[in-house]
């Protein structure tokens, strides 16, 4: 196969990772696809701007059997490898006639953790300091790394990310037969957030994380707590969430099992998209995990968005006075965001009386739901 026939390959095998900047599906939609079949991806870049990422994966074979995964060892699929010259010159070709901003590189274990860590870490080695490349690199870790590959590895990436897949040691262990919990997630993603704390060598580098949704039989709950402490202990910039795509993992696994099936493809997708909102509840509006609601099965609402739902749940917090109300009171208002907010804030700074709704925001869908929740003393 030549670089390119292997790029088209690994670029599009790359699709099921997010945990990058390039964001959720939505983002995804917006990938393009050049001419000679590679896919590029918006990003959003650490300077605050935006560019294109080339997104791709050092190689889709692997030794390890994680059950959910299309690359997993002894499934029949096409297999190759770049080499990593390959990945470093291709990359420079695709800044000089692309303008291709940033790298996202991940892969599949050849071998073990640290072989493929020096592959991977050889290609950005190669961008660093043969072509002098200072751009965005995000960096795959891959489970069961030594210590020294990772602090390697933070010292040439501007992001690195290890995904949890699951939000507890028994869902992760019906994913992940091959790997421990403690030894290949979590010690390594507590050294990433040590090594990368305030005052560190790596103090600048991000870390992100991803979890399959709906593979393993996890409760919204779970992955709530965890988030908590990922957002709090561990310093996590963001986690994803990549609703499972079924059909590509082992028959038994219980996304595929159709009597353990609680919830359809489209459900599945609603059910990432709540993650998602509260994540951003959690890292945006002052929420903590433990008020967001949840059924006595542990799971979040499909049919009212968590803010909505928690407002109904407390009406002694509303009607909140546009007014007078602290910023944190506003923010818990369904249809208000921080944007939002925010201009109400500096409104009032500037000894403006706010009167009506359409003095707050744009008339619309969203501004609506607020209308309940407020008034105008
Ligand atoms: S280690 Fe990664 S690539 Fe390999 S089977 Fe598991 S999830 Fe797939």
């Amino acid at each position: 196969m030549d670089t390119l026939s292997k790029l088209q390959l690994l670029a599009d095998a790359s699709r099921y990772d997010l945990a990058c900047a390039c964001g959720t599906k939505a983002n995804d939609d917006h990938r393009q696809r050049t001419p000679d079949g590679m896919w590029l991806y918006p990003v959003q870049l650490p300077s605050g701007g935006t560019g294109i990422m080339l997104k791709t994966l050092l190689t889709n074979s692997c030794v390890n059997h994680c059950r959910y995964c299309p690359f997993r060892a002894g499934r029949d699929a096409p297999r190759c490898a770049l080499e990593p010259e390959e990945v470093a010159d291709t990359f420079m070709h695709f800044r000089r006639t692309r303008g291709v901003m940033g790298l996202f590189l991940s892969s599949g274990v050849q071998r073990d953790a640290d072989h493929t860590m020096d592959r991977m870490l050889a290609a950005v080695k190669l961008l660093r300091h043969k072509h002098g490349f200072r751009g965005y690199v995000h960096l795959k870790i891959i489970p069961g790394a030594s210590d020294a590959a990772i602090d390697d590895a933070l010292s040439v990436a501007s992001a690195v990310s290890l995904n949890f897949e699951a939000p507890t040691r028994s869902s992760f262990n019906a994913l992940c037969p091959d790997k421990d919990y403690e030894r290949h997630i979590v010690h390594p993603v507590r050294l990433i957030s040590q090594l990368t704390g305030p005052g560190m060598r790596h103090a600048g580098v991000k870390q992100t994380t991803q979890f399959v949704v709906g593979a393993a039989e996890e409760r919204d709950l779970d992955l709530l707590e965890a988030m908590s402490r990922l957002y709090g202990r561990l310093r996590m910039s963001r986690i994803y969430f990549s609703a499972y795509q079924r059909g590509t993992g082992e028959a038994g696994l219980p996304g595929e099992a159709p009597e353990k099936r609680a919830q359809s493809d489209g459900e599945l997708l609603t059910r990432e998209h709540r993650l998602y909102q509260v994540d951003f509840l959690l890292r945006k509006y002052g929420f903590q995990a433990g008020e967001i609601p949840v059924d006595g099965r542990g799971m979040l609402s499909l049919s009212i968005d968590p803010k909505e739902h928690w407002a109904s749940l407390h009406p002694e917090c509303f009607p909140v006075d546009v007014n007078a109300a602290s910023r944190d009171e506003l923010l818990r208002v369904p249809g208000l965001g921080p944007v939002t907010v925010d201009r109400v804030i500096a409104a009032r700074r500037a000894g403006t009386r706010l009167g009506r709704l359409e003095d707050i925001g744009r008339p619309g869908k969203i501004m609506e739901k607020a209308r309940g929740f407020l008034r105008f003393g």
